[in-house]
Order: structure tokens, then sequence, then C-alpha cells
């Protein structure tokens, strides 16, 4: 495993970072907002305990707790309108460090694209940058399924993405932060992974990760130390 200071070297000549976003850049899952703002909270909360202790695969728990919650395009709006999501605490600033060193931020996220754009805009990070799954709704608005083809709906995902952008962009050095175990697991091909503690501690995470961190603020000192 690599030190944190081969890490942190590592963070300091990034070309990208790439943050997950439930309970790393915002502060709740948004899946499970969701599912409380729609009445099916408990259901749901279950199911997402059910998929982590079994060997459900990704897109399997994630149609089967759409399927319970069955939002409509409008309750979505809705959601983001009335509760839209939390930021975590110091991430506005790290991300404003990051843009201003010219380093191409962009967030991957196992939930919904709608829901990520909101937090994009609050950050300030283009939505070409935001790769996340997308829900579909029939004509009048009903719930209709998600894009299952989406890289980010199915286990290892998050790697995926970061090949591409790698090969899209011709970045040498990305660095992935997050607090779950797909986090961990898009490293390699990320060049580098930070866990992040702030919001949830994922025990597995923590034990794996060369560089764990319990707050934004300290990644950011870490920029203005040079
Ligand atoms: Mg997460």
């Amino acid at each position: 495993m690599a030190t944190v200071s081969e890490t942190a070297a590592l963070f300091h000549c990034a070309d990208a970072v790439c943050f997950d976003v439930d309970s790393t850049v915002i502060c709740e899952e948004g899946i499970d907002e969701l599912a409380k703002f729609c009445g099916v909270g408990d259901a749901v909360t279950e199911m997402t305990r059910k998929a982590m202790s079994g060997s459900v695969s990704f897109k399997m728990a994630l149609s089967e707790r759409l399927s319970i919650i069955k939002c409509s395009r409008e309750q979505v709006n809705k959601m983001i309108m009335d509760h839209p999501p939390q930021l975590t605490p110091g991430i506005k600033e790290l991300v404003e460090k990051l843009h201003q060193r010219s380093v191409k931020v962009f967030l991957i996220s196992g939930g919904f694209r709608c829901i990520v754009e909101n937090v994009a805009s609050q950050l300030g990070i283009p939505l070409q940058h935001v790769y996340a799954n997308r829900l579909k709704f029939y004509f009048n608005g009903e719930y209709a399924g998600f894009d299952d083809s989406q890289p980010t709906a199915e286990s290892g995902g998050k790697g995926k993405v970061i090949r591409m952008l790698k090969e899209r962009y011709g970045f040498e050095t990305v660095v992935m932060i997050g607090d779950g175990v797909t986090d961990l697991e898009a490293c390699p091909p990320a060049s580098a992974f930070i866990g992040f503690g702030g919001n949830v501690v994922r025990q597995q995470v923590k034990d794996k990760s060369s560089w764990y961190v319990m707050s934004f603020a300290e990644l950011l000192k870490e920029l203005e130390k040079k």
C-alpha cells in the first residue's frame, strides 16, 4: 500500500480529481432521501442494508429499490426544490481551490443524475463532468425505470469511468476520493485513492486507504502547503 506522503504527492500533482457524491460531497445518501420523500424510507433502508450484507449486484440492488420508490418526475423535482442536497462542510472551498489550480473536477456517482447535477451546479462543476445514473420517466412523468447502460449502473462502474476519462482527456494522474468500497475499487485505474470519513466511517475502506481523512479541510490544508 502507498504511504500517506506518496498519496499526498499524487494529490498535489493530479490532473483530475474525481469525487464520489453520496456521503462524500453531500452529507446523505440520495436514494435514501428520495425514498423518504416518497414515503417508503423504511422499506428502502432495509433493502440497502440487505444489499450491503448479501451478494446482490449493484444493478440488481438499484433496480429493486427503485421499483419500491417508483418516483415520478414531479416528485424528484419537488424533492430537489424542497430538500436540496446538503453539501459536506469544506467541499465548496476545496473544489474552488482545485479549479484555481486548473485541476479538472469530476463527480462520479452511483446515484441519480438529476440530483447530482444540482450538486454540480452548487459547486461550479460543469455538467459534462458529471457521471451518474439516469432515471427514466414516461410521457406523463411516471417512473419508467433507469438507464442500465450507464457504466455507473454496474459494479466496478466507477473504475470504468476513470479509465475512460484518462483515455478521453489524456490525464496522467487521477485521484479518486470517496467513502465507499466502490470508490476504493476504482484505484486502479485511479492513480491514488483518498478515503473520506467526514460523514460516515466504513471500517473496510478506512483499513485499506493509504490516506484517510475526516474532513475536506485536511485536503485543503495539504494543497496550501506549496
Ligand atoms: Mg458514497
